[in-house]
């Protein structure tokens, strides 16, 4: 076989020199062309919510496909785009009434990031500053890298990345600490905004913490002037149990973030959603105050079908008690893992559950995780631990026998990959 010219997203070729080749999808299921099966534990990098190639978003994509592909969307607009902003302005937290649309989480963040400079500019002020959460991940671009964790994936382009001002995350018994911390960063009113995975923070590790902090954060915020962003591009839709992680602490952010979910998985789309304030400080007859901002696919009728669709999957099947049970499923599952010396940190929040493998190297690059993921694909599983850090955060639509082949294998994984048994 001659070699593969891609270069593969977080791939290190020299260890991996061979991609899964996937041929199809179906509901939490991927097969190879082989016809071998793969469960996908991971929804796909987090995407997948009502399973793969759901027949309403399939149709809609079809039939979207034939009327209209796509369309510049400066000056231009089309039905299946205000239908899908008019729909989530009614279901996302009160006050987010304008809907800005990009083609990714890390744009709708990097989005987020601009609209919020946008407006202290244009508002006559100096504030610049972004704070932002230890262990947070915001997108790969240069913008959302900065605000994100540093470490070895952003190393090569520190030089370029902008400072912000960092607050310690409230774990367990330090929430206080935390806090304290976020006071000080807006104290000043010179804050322009604080951006934030609410109630989970994914690919820093699966660290869980307390609605009730986040409803702090936002009082600090809301006191200090300093903007919310609420970055729910993996929160978002579902994933913590309720559709957006936001609802559970009671928080209206001023700016959110939504993609990963947004069309069910099955297209690219993202958008960045406001306050009234924020798109009226850009509103005026001086054209220096526009919002200069787009992609070239901004909105996509296709993707809008299929967010549309989705949308629509939401309102009118049981999506939110089918969350509700797989959470259970989850917990029940996960249960036995709690005291299992094997095992640290078993937690879950709504439909995803983490467990940290107890074994002589930690972080993402121990590596435990390439022998982890080895060992799960081998039995037919897509699960990606990060580091040793192994989590479950499957489509909504898995059924109980196929957890149970995940659960399986991750009480196999230690002794299979060589867990220590003891802590680090
Ligand atoms: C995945 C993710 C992003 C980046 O989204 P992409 O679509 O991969 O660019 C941003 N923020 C959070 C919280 C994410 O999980």
């Amino acid at each position: 076989m001659t070699r593969s010219p891609i270069w593969h997203p977080f791939t290190q070729h020299a260890l991996q020199p061979d991609a899964t080749m996937v041929a199809r999808g179906k509901g939490a299921w991927l097969e190879t062309p082989d016809g071998r099966r793969i469960l996908d534990a991971i929804s796909s990098w987090w995407v997948v919510t009502h399973g793969h190639c759901h027949p309403r978003i399939v149709s809609a994509i079809r039939r979207q496909a034939e009327i209209l592909d796509q369309v510049i969307f400066a000056g231009f607009t089309h039905e299946g785009a205000e239908a899908v902003a008019r729909r989530l302005v009614e279901i996302t937290p009160a006050g987010l009434d304008h809907v800005f649309f990009s083609d990714s989480g890390s744009t709708s963040v990097e989005v987020g990031l601009k609209m919020a400079l946008g407006y202290w500019r244009n508002m006559g002020s100096q504030r610049t500053r972004i704070v932002a959460l230890e262990h947070g991940y915001h997108g790969d671009t240069i913008g959302t890298m900065s605000a994100g964790a540093r470490g070895v994936f952003s190393a090569p382009y520190e030089p370029l990345l902008f400072e912000v001002a960092r607050v310690p995350f409230p774990s367990a018994g330090s929430e206080q600490a935390s806090l304290d911390a976020l006071e000080k960063a807006c104290g000043d009113r010179q804050a322009a905004a604080f951006v934030i995975e609410p109630l989970v923070l994914g690919a820093g590790g699966m660290h869980i913490y307390e609605a009730r902090v986040l409803a702090e954060m936002a009082r600090i915020c809301r006191q200090s002037g300093t903007l919310l962003i609420a970055d729910e591009v993996m929160t978002g839709f579902g994933r913590t149990g309720t559709l957006f992680a936001c609802e559970q602490a009671g928080v209206e952010p001023d700016i959110a973030c939504y993609a990963k979910g947004i069309t069910g998985g099955s297209l690219p789309l993202a958008v960045t959603m406001c306050r009234a304030e924020i798109f009226d400080a850009h509103y005026s007859q001086d054209r220096r105050r526009t919002f200069y901002h787009s992609s070239s696919y901004t909105a996509n009728p296709i993707a809008c079908a299929a967010a549309l669709a989705s949308l629509e999957i939401w309102k009118d099947e049981p999506v939110l008690e089918r969350v509700r049970r797989l959470g259970e499923m989850q917990e029940e599952r996960l249960a036995p893992f709690r005291g299992d010396a094997r095992f640290a940190n078993v937690r879950r929040l709504g439909t995803i559950a983490a467990l940290d493998l107890v074994s002589d190297s930690a972080g993402y690059l121990a590596d435990v995780g390439p022998r982890l993921y080895d060992f799960f694909v081998a039995r037919g599983l897509l699960l990606r631990p990060l580091g040793n850090t192994i989590y479950v955060m499957p489509p909504y639509c898995i059924e109980a026998g196929d957890l149970d082949l995940i659960y399986a294998a991750i009480d196999a994984a230690p002794s299979a990959v060589g867990g220590s048994g003891r802590r680090p």
